[in-house]
């Protein structure tokens, strides 16, 4: 199984997970291949930190097998920021590195790690330069508009479900009128409106995905108030539309927004938490509710299409044949700061 969305920390937040043990919790969890998401620190914008990060990535791929005897692969996402010449290098690195690298990714608004292209002529800038560039991969938007962000607790209310879907309508907008020729990607979808939006545009033929994560399929702000993560958790209404458009396909596949930290950066705020387990409980769910093929097109299929990537399935039907609560229980322990 892929997870097409992990932050797997590291280097100067080795206290909040290393890389090593992302691998080895996600090999635990039934995924051998991961992307790993730019805003790490320092951030993967450039060719010097991509290299980086692959070496390190190759040298705990090795000791993840070893321990585990996952043969696990490792993709990761370079991140764009507000800059034209940026842009550029990160399409010709994409290109360069093309067995490594996803996709770019775009945070719409300021989340960890602060890589946030938040304005209007901002955005249009990145979707201008990446339509002169040819660039035909997938491009990742972390979707909230952060000028409709409220100065208000808690942090669902202060990042309101209508501002995800705002900056969904302006990705849209802005791609079309750029004539970007990629594949927009909305990341951790959680709001009906946005799914709406997406749904739309599918069958309008636009080369649009998107992902959703257990936290948002499973849980609403009332369920789990003291989770906190960007998107936040929203009302029953959307979270039910997600799961919906899990069954019914809107959604593209599941992806966790793993993000763990540590206990220092919970206590100062940090939005973000681990993620293997709640997919675990998702693929749990969904079983018993859709078939086979819809569950393997959201844990690998689609997202192999998308990338072109080939897979076997053998990962894919070990857990399909495991005791999902189990598994994620032992995932749990893995992850000792979200015990509540
Ligand atoms: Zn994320």
């Amino acid at each position: 199984m892929i997870d097409p969305h992990v932050h797997l920390r590291d280097w100067d937040q080795c206290d909040e997970e290393t890389v090593e043990h992302g691998l080895r919790c996600a090999a635990l969890a039934g995924f051998d291949e991961v992307f790993d998401m730019p805003n790490t620190s320092p951030p993967i914008v450039d060719e010097t930190a991509l290299e980086r990060r692959l070496e390190l990535a190759d040298h705990v791929l090795k000791k993840v097998h070893d321990s585990t005897g996952v043969s696990m692969n490792y993709r990761l996402y370079i991140g764009l920021v507000a800059d034209p010449l940026q842009i550029e290098n990160a399409c010709r690195l994409y290109l360069k590195y093309r067995d490594h690298v996803a996709g770019l990714k775009m945070f719409a608004s300021q989340s960890t790690g602060n890589m946030g292209i938040v304005t209007e002529p901002m955005q249009r800038m990145v979707y201008d330069v990446l339509a002169k560039k040819g660039y035909q991969g997938l491009l990742a938007v972390h979707c909230e508009k952060q000028e409709l962000f409220a100065d208000e607790a808690p942090h669902s209310l202060a990042r309101p479900s209508f501002s995800e879907t705002a900056s969904v309508l302006d990705q849209l907008k802005f791609s079309y009128d750029a004539g970007f020729s990629g594949i927009l990607h909305v990341c951790h979808i959680s709001t009906k409106g946005a799914l709406e939006l997406v749904r739309k545009a599918k069958n309008d033929r636009r080369k649009v995905t998107c992902g959703a994560t257990g936290h948002h399929s499973l849980f609403n702000l009332d369920h789990k108030p003291y989770l906190k993560m960007n998107p936040p958790l929203r009302q029953e209404e959307d979270r039910q539309a997600v799961m919906e458009a899990l069954k019914d396909g809107t959604v593209d596949w599941v992806e966790s927004d793993h993000a763990p930290h540590s206990l220092s950066r919970i206590r100062s705020g940090a939005s973000g938490i681990p993620g293997f387990a709640n997919s675990l409980r998702l693929f749990g769910c969904l079983k018993t509710q859709v078939s086979y093929q819809r569950l393997l097109s959201l844990f690998q299929m689609r997202i192999c299409e998308v990338e072109g990537i080939s897979k076997g399935r053998e990962q894919f039907d070990r857990i399909y044949n495991s005791d999902m609560e189990e598994l994620a229980a032992r995932l749990d322990c893995e992850y000792p700061l979200l015990k509540d």
